[in-house]
């Protein structure tokens, strides 16, 4: 830890003199109004950088920037932005470490769970790179008098706005599709954990992205945020967050008849039935819930057991969940860092009280952890039913919700009461149980007899409150090109 520390202060040294900038047309420039906020170690809540607080006529000049630039990115042939993409995903590779410490001094997560986000964050500039080349292709429909061909072209400068959650590797997730599609970038990171954002510019234009192709401002999401989705230059909005800040962007861009792409909250079932493999099934809902500070989307975050087998399964997770080593986000034997922010943390906190007055029993956990920092302790409730605030808010840290059901009707029925739809898991090895709940549940993405394994050409995104649009594979080139149809007569 010692080393590591000493290491991650040296990278984050960077910002020492001119804080967390803002980068617009290929320059690291200070917010226009010189207005700055500070982001601050979770650890300790002591500040680590000054950061440009960004507003409109930042995010002005950044659309103008991404406006000049789109005229010769659109342009550049596909082949020109692939190796342009490639060698970032280069870039980013040298550059994991750096990365990797920053983000966990920034957000509190565990580095051996950052330093793998920094190489996806790699990975996902290479597969999007890859497809750069075919982006514009598209079908030719002929019937007996004419000859349709359609083709895609880039949509135009796109906003991109992300979470704190995971920043530098859900930010790669719409930058890399977007610069592969052709579209230019104006991104508006999270307020929380800014500093990674800014790396990602800077490591791009060295690796030789183009000025203005990306840019950067930092800032609020009420001022900087709000601007960039009501912006008329600005085509498509791609955003990950919360499900009421996607409501609200979604009335900021009416206007501007503005594109969506929405990426949001989820309250993730993971249902075990007795004829599963249970231990499996009780390390895969335990990893998702207590790794990455459970601070994930797609955690599995209600735990629906049937009746015959819940209390040795419910056990079989208290004892993991106690035993998680919970500790500085850079001690490589950390699996559970503080949360992101005190803000964060009371609300995590007042769900401890909000399941003892509902009457669930707090199986591990459910208090703070420490005198500083934003520690709290894995937590499994109990003996809760689906109708509880535990049971059906997004409570976005290590804290599970364990609720018992009988038959598949029940499971089914529990699973799909919230307002939420984005991910589900199911344990089973009865194939016929596994394909009727899988027609029939609320989710756009169900793991069966698995935890969320990503396979990047597969459809990501979700279902009611979860969100609108599907990233992966082509899906992606579709949120940010227009497809054009040309009719000839035969
Ligand atoms: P948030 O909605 O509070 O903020 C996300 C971003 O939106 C930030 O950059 C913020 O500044 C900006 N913003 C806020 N108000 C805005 C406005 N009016 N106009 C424009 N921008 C605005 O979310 P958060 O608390 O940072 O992140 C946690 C949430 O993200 C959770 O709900 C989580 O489930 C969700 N999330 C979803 C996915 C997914 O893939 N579905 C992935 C990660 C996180």
């Amino acid at each position: 830890l010692t080393d590591n520390l000493a290491r991650a202060q040296g990278y984050i040294a960077h910002f020492a003199d001119t804080g967390v900038q803002n980068h617009i047309a290929g320059q690291s420039v200070p917010a226009v109004s010189g207005a700055t906020f500070n982001t601050i170690s979770p650890v300790d809540l002591t500040p680590l950088a000054k950061v440009a607080k960004g507003g409109a006529e930042d995010i002005d000049r950044a659309v103008a920037a991404a406006k000049e630039a789109f005229k010769t990115w659109s342009k550049t042939p596909g082949v020109e932005r692939r190796k342009i993409l490639i060698k970032v995903a280069e870039a980013i590779e040298a550059n994991a470490e750096r990365i990797a410490f920053t983000e966990c001094l920034d957000t509190g997560q565990a580095l051996r769970f950052m330093s793998k986000a920094a190489l996806r964050g790699a990975a996902n500039f290479r597969f999007f790179a890859d497809k750069a080349p075919s982006a514009e292709d598209g079908l030719s429909l002929r019937n007996a008098n004419q000859m349709n061909v359609t083709a895609r072209r880039p949509i135009g400068p796109v906003g991109v706005i992300t979470p704190w959650n995971t920043p530098f590797m859900l930010s790669t997730w719409k930058i890399a599709p977007a610069l592969a599609s052709g579209c230019t970038v104006v991104h508006k990171p999270a307020e929380f954990s800014p500093m990674t954002a800014k790396l990602l510019v800077e490591i791009a234009e060295e690796a030789g992205l183009p000025k203005g192709v990306l840019n950067l401002v930092n800032g609020f999401g009420e001022d900087a945020g709000k601007r960039l989705t009501e912006h008329p230059d600005i085509k498509a909005i791609a955003f990950v967050g919360e499900s009421r800040t996607g409501s609200m962007i979604m009335k900021q861009g009416a206007d501007t008849l503005k594109r969506v792409h929405f990426e949001l909250g989820g309250k993730n079932p993971v249902i075990v039935f007795e004829d599963g493999d249970l231990e499996r099934a009780a390390d895969a809902a335990s990893f998702m819930i207590y790794s990455l500070n459970g601070e994930r989307c797609t955690s599995s975050s209600r735990l629906l057991v049937q009746d015959s087998i819940y209390e040795e399964f419910t056990a079989r997770v208290a004892k993991v969940a106690a035993n998680i080593k919970v500790g500085h986000p850079l001690d490589p034997e950390t699996v559970v860092g503080p949360l992101i922010h005190p803000e964060h943390e009371t609300k995590v906190l007042s769900y401890f009280d909000a399941a003892r007055a509902e009457g669930a029993t707090i199986a591990a956990g459910g208090e703070k952890l420490g005198e500083t920092g934003c520690y709290v302790a894995p937590t499994l409730f109990t003996n809760a039913t689906n109708d509880m605030t535990i049971a059906q808010e997004e409570i976005f840290g290590p804290v599970l919700t364990a609720i018992s059901f009988s038959d598949e009707a029940e499971a089914l029925a529990l699973a799909n009461d919230v307002q939420y739809g984005l991910a589900a898991y199911l344990w089973t090895n009865d194939l016929n149980r596994a394909m009727r709940m899988t027609d029939d549940l609320d989710a756009g993405m169900i793991w069966v007899n698995s935890e969320n394994v990503r396979h990047l050409p597969a459809p990501f995104g979700g279902v009611k409150a979860s969100g609108i649009g599907r990233d992966g594979g082509d899906w992606s080139f579709d949120f940010y090109m227009e497809t054009v149809n040309v009719s000839f007569p035969r």
